[in-house]
């Protein structure tokens, strides 16, 4: 068996009378790539919040790379997202006054590396998703799909156990998307474990494992 790098257990979330999520199992391991997939309102949200610790399950135990969540305070939650979980979002979030450079070598700012590695690293992720010759061009000088390759580089370079990317195509043109999905495809070959929540039925098609929501619970 594979190390687990994501283990969920009875996880359930309650948000006031709605139930978000009701009682998911979910283990995912070094090296897979996973889509979560299903419809608007079946919990895809919810669970990217709890495999990303970024809220606490109101009942069920999270474990990212063998850490209880529940047995760590705010700050060591904080901590433990900077070293295992690389993020994208559907919208890049990357910093409009800053260059692609800085913008990927922000990605490090929580593991106490000095500036000049902070940055030489980042030319090196920057390379690895094809736009080394971009490095000073802001997020408005670039294309949609190139500013999602940006975020994507920022979430790698820390090396994260997870890459989790959260409906990462939905901004892009299809030409552009198949792009990063390409991308996020080349980082799972080359030994990243990367879960995408998409509602999109053709992203989740060309994934090798398929974990399907409905009504806050995994159906298969
Ligand atoms: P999805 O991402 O698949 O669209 P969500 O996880 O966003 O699904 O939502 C699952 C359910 O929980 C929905 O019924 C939604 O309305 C509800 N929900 C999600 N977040 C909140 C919140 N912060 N407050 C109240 N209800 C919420």
């Amino acid at each position: 068996m594979g190390e687990r790098i994501v283990e969920l257990a009875g996880v359930a979330k309650r948000y006031g009378g709605v139930a978000a999520l009701k009682g998911v199992d979910l283990v995912i391991e070094r090296g897979e790539l996973t889509a979560i997939v299903g419809p608007s309102g079946s919990g895809k949200s919810t669970l990217l919040h709890m495999i990303g610790t970024l809220d606490r399950p109101s009942a069920g135990t999270v474990r990212i790379a063998g850490h209880e969540i529940g047995a760590l305070d705010d700050r060591e939650l904080s901590a433990l997202r900077a070293r295992h979980i690389g993020f994208v979002f559907q919208q890049f979030h990357l910093a409009p006054g800053a260059g692609a450079l800085d913008n990927v070598a922000d990605g490090l700012l929580y593991g106490g590396v000095p500036l000049k590695e902070r940055r030489e690293r980042a030319r090196a992720a920057l390379e690895r998703v094809g736009l080394g010759h971009r490095a000073a061009h802001r997020p408005s000088e670039l294309s949609g799909g190139e500013q999602q390759r940006v975020a994507v580089a920022r979430a790698v370079v820390g090396e994260p156990d997870l890459l989790l990317a959260d409906e990462p195509t939905g901004n892009l043109d299809s030409a552009a998307g198949e792009e990063v999905l390409g991308l996020l495809n080349g980082l799972h070959a080359a030994g990243t474990t990367v879960a995408i929540i998409t509602h999109d039925g053709e992203v989740a098609a060309r994934a090798p494992r398929r974990v399907r929501m409905r009504d806050g619970e995994v159906v298969r």
